[in-house]
């Protein structure tokens, strides 16, 4: 994808500090940090989102996340982190170029990763469980 800002920059295209490299992944620190540390793993083929991605790929790219995530706690001396990826404009996607977010959490930050517990529509979960099961 020639328009597109994670392609360039994960095939070098437009330089960044990259904190790991292989031949399918690169990671750099998000520009606009949740947290100190926050890193993007970028596949370097485009894909805009996990439906589209090639399994073997995403398995990858997670395989790293995992990585990254042990050695920034390593580095930072967080207590936990998130390691989140976002699917679509209504689920915060922002950039449609797969990546996935390794955000380091300390005590009392920023990051408010967090939603309202709501509760269990049994009916319309048992509806969804049957067409879900279908698809699979
Ligand atoms: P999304 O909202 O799509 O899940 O996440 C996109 C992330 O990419 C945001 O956290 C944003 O700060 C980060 N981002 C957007 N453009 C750039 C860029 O040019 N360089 C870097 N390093 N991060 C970027
Ligand atoms: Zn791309």
């Amino acid at each position: 994808m020639s328009d597109c800002i994670f392609c360039k920059i994960a095939n070098g295209q437009i330089p960044s500090t990259s904190i790991y490299e292989d031949d399918k992944v690169k990671v750099i620190f998000d520009i606009s940090p949740a947290t100190l540390g926050h890193a993007l793993v970028l596949p370097k083929s485009h894909a805009a989102n996990v439906f589209e991605i090639d399994d073997e790929l995403l398995a990858h790219a997670h395989i790293v996340a995992k990585k990254v995530a042990t050695a920034l706690k390593e580095a930072t001396g967080c207590k936990g982190v998130n390691i989140l990826q976002n699917n679509g404009e209504v689920a915060g996607q922002s950039v449609f170029h797969l990546h996935i977010h390794v955000i380091p959490r300390y005590d009392d930050d920023d990051a408010h990763i967090k939603w309202t517990p709501g509760t269990q529509d049994t009916e319309k979960l048992a509806e969804i469980a049957e067409k879900v099961k279908a698809v699979l």
